[in-house]
């Protein structure tokens, strides 16, 4: 297969980029680096099955030759990317997912979307199945990613119906692992790279609210295994094992042996206080669970900055 990748210099994109490379397939890789880094490519650039081409997919895109994947996985995903980057998220949501879903139909190539579980909101249902609708506030500070996202699925869905495009919808949960960058702002990347630096882990609000946290690899297997169903409908991928912010920053604490704590700031606006996603459907369609727990995953995540916050590189 030849497949094209969004977003392939992100956390995401660079790792299904790999993956795609490694079952022996051909991945034509777009990125325009606004939150994507080129060390994340800098390995799959050896590869001769890879091609990268640095480009902006609000705008139309031209790939010669054949492609039987589209994966749309170009977005900033961090809540502190989106509220400085809000036209920019809204875009590439909306007008990327329009050239992209354009590309695929032309090609005749089946389209997958990395949706989120963003399009839950601030959830009344917990855990969160596919069939919720969710609560979401189209004109608060986290709208900017959240309606992007419902509108690409809405998109997605209308040229499955409209023009029979072979489409895909993921819906990814918290995900973490290697590659994040060091200033992402998501609290897994913060709390250990503040552990690592001796500064004390920032959590914010009392730290009651819950998120379900999924390592990377797992996240991968998911999707790579969504994308060679034949299932249209929305599916969660994520894993379910759901922890406190505060619960998360104690196991930070205790398997970097920082002593520096934990100080708290103030809750940003609409954060959600739950999440955790009902993974019924992902378990009896592809087969698939994580297997990584928290604890394992951290520790190769922190191994990973180990690296990264000696040697003073990663964004
Ligand atoms: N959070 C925190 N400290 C940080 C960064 C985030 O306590 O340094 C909290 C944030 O308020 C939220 C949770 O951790 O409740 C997850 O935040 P993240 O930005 O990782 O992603 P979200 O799930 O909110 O999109």
């Amino acid at each position: 297969m030849r497949v094209l990748i969004t977003g392939v210099a992100g956390f995401l994109g660079s790792h299904l980029a790999e993956r795609f490379l490694n079952e022996g397939h051909e991945v034509v890789g777009l990125d325009n680096f606004i939150t994507g880094s080129p060390d994340n490519i800098s390995q799959l650039l050896a590869n001769e099955r890879f091609s990268f081409y640095r480009y902006d997919v609000t705008d139309f895109i031209y790939v010669a030759g054949d492609l039987e994947g589209v994966l749309h996985f170009a977005s900033p995903a961090s809540p502190i990317d989106y509220l400085e980057l809000p036209i920019q998220t809204l875009k590439v949501g909306s007008l990327g997912t329009h050239k992209a879903l354009g590309l695929a139909k032309d090609k005749e190539a089946r389209f997958l979307l990395a949706s989120t579980s963003e399009v839950y909101g601030d959830p009344a249902i917990h855990p969160q199945p596919e069939s919720y609708w969710g609560n979401v506030s189209p004109v608060g500070p986290r709208g900017v990613y959240d309606e992007a996202k419902r509108f690409a699925e809405a998109l997605t869905m209308a040229y499955h119906r409209y023009h029979g495009v072979d489409t895909r919808i993921a819906r990814i949960f918290n995900t973490y692992g290697p590659r994040m960058r060091k200033h992402d702002g998501r609290v897994v990347s913060n709390f250990i790279v503040q552990a690592l630096q001796g500064e004390s882990l920032t959590v914010y609000g009392d730290g009651s609210q819950t998120r379900s946290f999924c390592y990377v690899d797992d996240l991968i297997e998911g999707i790579y295994r969504l994308f060679n169903t034949d299932y249209s409908d929305p599916v969660n991928v994520g894993n379910p094992a759901e922890f406190t912010v505060a619960q998360l920053a104690e196991l930070v604490v205790e398997l970097t042996g920082s002593a520096a704590g934990v100080v708290y700031e103030p809750l940003p606006e609409d954060d959600p206080k739950v999440r955790q996603p009902d993974i019924t459907l992902a378990r009896e369609l592809l087969g698939w669970e994580p297997k990584i727990e928290l604890r394992e995953g951290l520790r190769r995540t922190i191994e990973y900055f180990s690296g990264i916050v000696k040697g003073g590189s990663g964004g």
